[in-house]
C-alpha cells in the first residue's frame, strides 16, 4: 500500500471535483481517517505533506497521536467517531475538532471540558440524515432546535455539520438535505464524503471530506 501514491490520486480526484462543481480550488479541505492505521503509515501521510487526520475513537487516538502531534505541531487532529460521555474531557484535551456532537448530553460536558481546560476544539453537530435507529445524530427535525440550543444555552461555537448517509442510499440526497439544514441555520462548514462518495458530497457543496482507505488501504 503506497499512501504517499494514494494521497496524491485522491487530492487529484478533490481538485478535479473542486472544478466540475464550480468550487474555489482548495477549498475543500481533506481529512485523512487513520483509524485502526498504525503510526508508520501515518507517518508516510505526513512525510506526503499531509497534515489534518481523523480518528473515530478517542482511546485508539491516545495511543497514537500525542506523540505525532510532538513530533508535527501543525497537525489538525479530528474526532469522527461517536463520543461516550465518560471520554468527553479525554476529547476536548487531545482533539482540534469534534465533529460527532450529537445530544444534548455530550454538548453540556464539552461547554463543561472547554470551561475547565481553557482548550476549545472546533465543533460540529452529527445529524442522522437517514434517521438510523442505530446510527449517532441528531434527527433532521431537531436540528435547528439543537443548533440553538448549543449557541444560546450553552455557549458553544459551532461550525458546522457532519453526516454519514446509511450505506445502501443514494448518498446524494443526504448531502443535499445536511446542506438545507446547514443554510437554514447559518452554518458554512459541511463535513460529508468518504473514500467512495467524496466526489459526490463536493459537488452537494462539502467542505471536509473524510477519506480512509482510498489513503490508507482496506481495513
Ligand atoms: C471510517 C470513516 C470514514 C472513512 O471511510 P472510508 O470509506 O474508509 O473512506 C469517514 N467517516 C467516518 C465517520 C468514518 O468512521
Amino acid at each position: 500500500m503506497d499512501v504517499t501514491e494514494n494521497l496524491e490520486h485522491v487530492r487529484a480526484a478533490v481538485a478535479a471535483a473542486e472544478r466540475d462543481a464550480g468550487r474555489t480550488a482548495g477549498s475543500v479541505g481533506l481529512i485523512a481517517v487513520s483509524k485502526t492505521k498504525p503510526a508508520e503509515e501515518i507517518r508516510q501521510a505526513i512525510a506526503a505533506g499531509q497534515r489534518v487526520f481523523g480518528e473515530n475513537r478517542v482511546q485508539e487516538a491516545q495511543s497514537k497521536w500525542p506523540e505525532l502531534k510532538a513530533q508535527t505541531p501543525d497537525i489538525e487532529l479530528h474526532l469522527i467517531g461517536p463520543l461516550q460521555s465518560n471520554k468527553t474531557a479525554d476529547a476536548v484535551a487531545l482533539f482540534d475538532v469534534i465533529q460527532t456532537v450529537d445530544r444534548e448530553k455530550i454538548a453540556r460536558e464539552i461547554a463543561r471540558e472547554i470551561a475547565k481546560q481553557g482548550r476549545t476544539p472546533g465543533l460540529f453537530i452529527q445529524v442522522n440524515t437517514g434517521s438510523e435507529p442505530q446510527k449517532a445524530g441528531i434527527e433532521p427535525e431537531a436540528a435547528a432546535q439543537f443548533i440553538d440550543l448549543c449557541r444560546n444555552e450553552l455557549g458553544l461555537s459551532i461550525r458546522g455539520l457532519m453526516c454519514i448517509p446509511p450505506f445502501e442510499d443514494n448518498p446524494g440526497p443526504h448531502f443535499a438535505l445536511l446542506r438545507k439544514i446547514a443554510k437554514a441555520a447559518g452554518l458554512e462548514e459541511l463535513s460529508m464524503g468518504m473514500s467512495d462518495d467524496f466526489e459526490t458530497a463536493i459537488a452537494f457543496g462539502a467542505t471536509h471530506v473524510r477519506v480512509g482507505s482510498a489513503i490508507f488501504g482496506a481495513r
